[in-house]
């Protein structure tokens, strides 16, 4: 069976350094909510963080496997180059007074199809926007304080696919994953997916003289994309291995299940399932407050534990580190 057109961007998962300068980064700087702390499954001696809207939606989440001394990576041409955020049209002056006290210099960046761009990068480097745009819905924003819920961050508007080529990634996004071509401007290539939501938006910038970049802190490691449910992403998968890609196995990530391959050009691309989402093993109103592992590393709880760098999570906020 031919599966259904991808939905928009699940996810975005970088590499950073510190955990703690991270997690307070994304979440009082940038206003997202802590949604999981847990582990890379496939190296538990790691944390893995999710941030996101007040509902943990897709097409909001943006995470992070922290290791502590990470040297940076460089950003070029294979990776996801920037991951942009979308915010109402009146919001972007706020960003620059907030990001400006903060000490965190934000460039304008012009007009991009219309819209206006903020540009920034994160503690370890790695390259953010912020995009005005009328589509920004803030209804599940999060609410942290100082932020105005008409000016916080409404998920993700598009990420940047930084390509030597962009013919073959262009085939595979429209031909296979089934979106459609908006534009361009330049040599940025602009898809967007046909259901309208968070995300829905790839850029794909062909830099052919541009140099390769190089994993790191303050890089993308992967992008995820959304299917519905178990049958569509089976479907995926087969339709992706008969194209020829080398795809994973399918693999339970508690919070969605994923497959894995290379787009033609170097970037790994996740297909991740809109369900069963972060309520999945914690309670809704209590997402992130504590480490939460996957019944099959249960059993190692305490070594685990006292293996990662202690962390002072949000809803610690004022009371003495632990
Ligand atoms: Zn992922």
């Amino acid at each position: 069976m031919k599966p259904n057109p991808i939905t928009g961007i699940h996810h975005i998962t970088a590499i950073a350094s510190d955990p703690q300068q991270n997690l307070d980064f994304y979440t009082q700087v940038l206003g997202l909510r802590l949604l999981k702390v847990t582990v890379n499954f496939d190296d538990p001696g790691s944390y893995h963080f999710y941030f996101g809207n007040s509902a943990g939606s897709p097409g909001s989440v943006l995470t992070f496997f922290p290791w502590p001394g990470a040297s940076r990576g460089t950003v070029g041409n294979g990776q996801v180059s920037a991951t942009t955020f979308a915010v109402r049209p009146g919001a972007l002056e706020f960003w620059r007074d907030r990001l400006t006290e903060q000490r965190i210099p934000a460039e304008d960046a012009g007009q991009r199809f219309g819209e206006t761009v903020l540009r920034f990068v994160d503690p370890d480097g790695m390259p953010l926007e912020l995009v005005g745009t009328d589509d920004a819905n803030p209804d599940a924003t999060y609410s942290v304080e100082g932020i105005p819920q008409q000016h916080a961050i409404c998920g993700f508007h598009s990420a940047t696919l930084l390509e030597e080529g962009y013919e073959s990634t262009a085939h595979l996004l429209q031909q296979l994953m089934g979106l459609r071509f908006v534009g361009r401007d330049e040599n940025r290539f602009r898809y967007a997916a046909s259901a309208a939501g968070a995300g829905a938006i790839v850029d794909v910038v062909c830099s052919p003289d541009g140099r390769r970049g190089r994993l790191g802190a303050g890089v993308v490691h992967h992008i995820a994309w959304r299917t519905s449910d178990a049958t569509q992403q089976k479907n995926w998968h087969d339709d992706l291995v008969a194209e020829g890609f080398n795809v994973s196995p399918i693999m339970d990530r508690i919070y969605f299940s994923s497959i894995y391959f290379r787009e033609p050009g170097g970037i790994l691309f996740e297909i991740a399932t809109d369900g069963p989402g972060f309520a999945a093993d914690e309670l809704a109103d209590h997402l992130g407050e504590r480490l939460a592992l996957p019944q099959w590393l249960e059993s190692r709880r305490t070594a685990i534990e006292q293996a990662l760098p202690s962390l002072t999570l949000p809803h610690m906020a004022g009371k003495s580190r632990p």
